[in-house]
C-alpha cells in the first residue's frame, strides 16, 4: 500500500547523516533536534504553536485532558474513522456519541453533528478522513452557537488546506481549538517510528498541552495535574525535519496519482472514484473507492491474487466494535453501513508511477469485464 523503502533511498545520504547526527549529539530526549522540527512544522502550518509528542492517540488523548473534559461530558465522533478517536474518549471517561458521514467525503458534517447535540456536549471532534478536510466553517460556527470544543483529528490530511467562504485559507488542524496528527511510518508525513503532535493557535492551550504531555509540569518536580508521559524522541525529530521539507511535493504525487487513478476508472460505472470539495484540498492519504454495486471483497480477492494489496477502511462501524458496543443504543447510521460495505482503498503513496498503476488499473478492469 506504501513504498517507504523507494522515498528512503531518495533521500538516503541527507537522512542518515541527520539521524547520525542526532545520535552522536547523545541528546535523545528533548534535544535541539525536537525543537528544531516543532518550530519548522509551527511555520509549515502558517504560524500557532505545536506540541510534539508520542504518536496520534496520545496527541487526542492529551487535547482531551488539556481542554478539561470531564467523566459524563458527551464528545462527538464520526462513526466511520479510526478507532483511536474514539478510544481516548472511552479511555478518558468521556461518552462517544458516534454519527453519520456524507457518503461523498466521508467526513462528519455539520447538520449531523447538530442532530446529536444535547446538554451534556462538550466537544466535537472532527476527522479530516483519507486526507480531505471536513466542512470546518459550518462546524466551527456550530461549535460556536454550542460553545463546544473543536478537536480536529488531522492524522490523516497533514498538508491539506481549507478556504472560507471569505476567501481566507488555513491549513487542517489550525481551525478548531487543537489539532492532532500522527507521524505514523505510513501517514502523509511519517517518521521512522512513532510520533505525533498537537498544534494550536492558542498560546495559553500550547502551555497546558505541554504541561499534561509532560507529567503535568512546568516546572521539574512541580506536578501541577495528573498528566502523561508522551514526548516524540529526537531521532524521530530529525526524521521528520528531513522529511517536512519534501511533505508538499509527496503530497503533489500523491494527487497526481489520484488523478491518474481517476482517469482510468471514469467509464466504470460500478466505481465511484473520490469526491473533491470544493473548499478543500485533498492529500489523498488514501485514495478510496466506493463500489456502487458488485462484491466489494470478491474485488479485493481478485487483486490479491495478482498479489495487488487493497485496503478496507474501515470494514466495521464504531458502534459495532465489540468495545464500543457499550455506547451503541440501537440503530443503524446509514452511510457509515453503506461505506463499511463498499469502500475500498488502493496503493497510495508518494513513489507511485505510471507503470505500477498501470498494473492495478488492468487488474480492476479485468475483474469488470
Ligand atoms: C493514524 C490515526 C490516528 C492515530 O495515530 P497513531 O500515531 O497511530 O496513534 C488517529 N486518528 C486517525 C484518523 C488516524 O488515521
Amino acid at each position: 500500500m506504501v513504498d517507504l523503502k523507494t522515498q528512503y533511498e531518495k533521500i538516503r545520504e541527507e537522512m542518515d547523516r541527520a539521524i547520525l547526527e542526532t545520535v552522536a549529539s547523545i541528546k535523545f530526549i528533548n534535544g535541539p533536534a525536537v525543537k528544531k522540527f516543532q518550530s519548522e512544522l509551527e511555520e509549515y502550518l502558517g504560524g500557532g504553536h505545536v506540541v510534539p509528542c508520542a504518536n496520534g492517540t496520545d496527541a487526542l488523548q492529551v487535547s482531551m485532558m488539556a481542554l478539561g473534559l470531564k467523566p459524563g461530558d458527551e464528545v462527538i465522533v464520526p462513526a466511520f474513522t479510526y478507532v483511536a478517536t474514539a478510544e481516548v474518549i472511552a479511555l478518558l471517561g468521556l461518552t462517544p456519541v458516534m454519527v453519520d458521514v456524507d457518503p461523498d467525503t466521508f467526513n462528519t458534517t455539520a447538520a449531523l453533528v447538530e442532530a446529536a447535540i444535547t446538554p451534556r456536549t462538550r466537544a466535537i471532534v472532527p476527522v479530516h478522513l483519507f486526507g480531505q478536510s471536513a466542512d470546518m466553517e459550518p462546524l466551527l460556527e456550530l461549535a460556536r452557537r454550542h460553545n463546544l470544543f473543536v478537536i480536529e483529528d488531522n492524522a490523516q490530511a497533514i498538508g491539506a488546506e481549507y478556504t472560507f467562504s471569505d476567501g481566507s485559507r488555513r491549513k487542517t488542524g489550525m481551525m478548531g481549538h487543537v489539532g492532532c496528527t500522527s507521524f505514523f511510518p505510513s501517514k502523509n508525513l511519517g517518521c521512522y517510528g512513532d510520533g505525533g503532535a498537537m498544534m494550536t493557535r492558542e498560546a495559553d492551550l500550547a502551555q497546558r498541552l505541554r504541561m499534561v504531555a509532560n507529567h503535568g509540569q512546568e516546572r521539574l518536580y512541580y506536578h501541577d495535574m495528573v498528566g502523561v508521559n508522551s514526548r516524540l524522541d529526537s531521532i524521530q525529530a530529525a526524521v521528520l525535519s528531513v522529511k517536512l521539507a519534501y511533505l508538499d511535493e509527496y503530497n503533489a504525487a500523491r494527487q497526481r496519482a489520484a488523478a491518474y487513478y481517476d482517469a482510468a476508472f471514469a467509464d466504470i460505472q460500478q466505481l465511484k472514484t473520490p469526491f473533491r470539495q470544493h473548499n478543500s484540498t485533498h492529500v489523498f492519504h488514501q485514495y478510496t473507492l466506493v463500489m456502487r454495486d458488485g462484491d466489494r471483497d470478491a474485488l479485493r480477492q481478485h487483486l490479491a491474487a495478482q498479489n495487488i494489496p487493497a485496503g478496507v477502511y474501515y470494514p466495521v462501524p464504531l458502534y459495532k466494535q465489540k468495545a464500543f458496543a457499550h455506547y451503541w443504543a440501537g440503530g443503524e447510521l446509514p452511510v457509515t453501513e453503506m461505506l463499511c460495505r463498499s469502500v475500498i482503498s488502493l496503493p497510495m503513496h508518494s513513489e507511485l508511477n505510471s507503470a505500477i498503476q498501470d498494473q492495478i488499473i488492468n487488474a480492476i478492469k479485468t475483474f469488470f469485464k
